[in-house]
């Protein structure tokens, strides 16, 4: 059903009711190259495009954006040491109550989701549901098989849950790329993942990069600190 364009503004991240009222009152507002001089004028929000001081928004009623997470950068909205990866989204998006989908390292690079989507969180974050991660890592000796079968066999990580520190982690698979690096799948989310089981076999991360959840891809075009809307196809391959 038709909803006021000053609640749709203000849904989408452009700030108080108050600023999105004044926003269109100063004629910064148009649809279809039409200025919206009425803040109770109800638009259709399926597929409904808007402008805002002349740039475009699709409205989506909730987000999914994908980032390509440059290093340097760190997941929280309240980083300590670097900036945080909010800063690379314009604000209506910062506005929003959008999440990183499962955290990267602060010099980790690649495929980082956010969303407000909270059962949609859920389900690509708990190990219950099994979407694979698929990390790409530089080490720092070259792999050998014995630790490509240790990785899938599974490692012990020392951790501060005790019950944790008894549940071998493993690869769902892991293999050694043409260029020499290693790529791996895993399922879980434990605190430096990737980095840890690559120590516990006797190695160590140089650098690493995240280059798939499930079957959604690193577009090949977006740009490192880049960002896009996922569209529905986009969002059942992460699943
Ligand atoms: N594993 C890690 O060690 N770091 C990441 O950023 C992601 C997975």
């Amino acid at each position: 059903k038709p909803v006021a364009i000053s609640q749709i503004l203000f849904t989408q991240g452009f700030g108080t009711r108050r600023h999105c009222a004044a926003l269109i009152r100063h004629g910064l507002v148009s649809v279809g190259g039409e200025t919206i001089e009425d803040p109770q004028q109800a638009f259709d929000t399926a597929g409904l495009v808007f402008d805002v001081e002349g740039q475009a928004w699709p409205y989506h009623e909730k987000a999914l954006i994908l980032l390509y997470k440059p290093t340097g950068y760190e997941c929280s909205r309240k980083p300590t040491h670097h900036p945080s990866v909010f800063s690379l989204l314009p604000e209506p998006l910062r506005n929003r109550d959008i999440q990183p989908v499962g955290r990267l390292d602060e010099d980790t690079t690649g495929l980082l989701l956010l969303t407000d989507d909270g059962p949609l969180q859920h389900k690509l974050t708990s190990p219950k549901y099994h979407v694979p991660k698929i990390y790409q890592a530089e080490c720092k000796a070259p792999i050998d098989d014995a630790q490509l079968k240790k990785l899938v066999t599974g490692v012990l990580l020392e951790e501060r849950n005790p019950r944790l520190a008894e549940e071998p982690v493993s690869a769902e698979s892991a293999e050694l790329l043409p260029d020499g690096r290693l790529q791996m799948a895993l399922t879980e989310g434990r605190y430096h993942q990737a980095r840890r089981m690559v120590a516990a076999v006797g190695n160590r991360v140089l650098a690493l990069h995240r280059q798939r959840i499930g079957a959604l891809e690193l577009p090949a075009d977006l740009p490192v600190g880049g960002w896009i809307w996922l569209d529905e196809r986009q969002r059942e391959l992460a699943m």
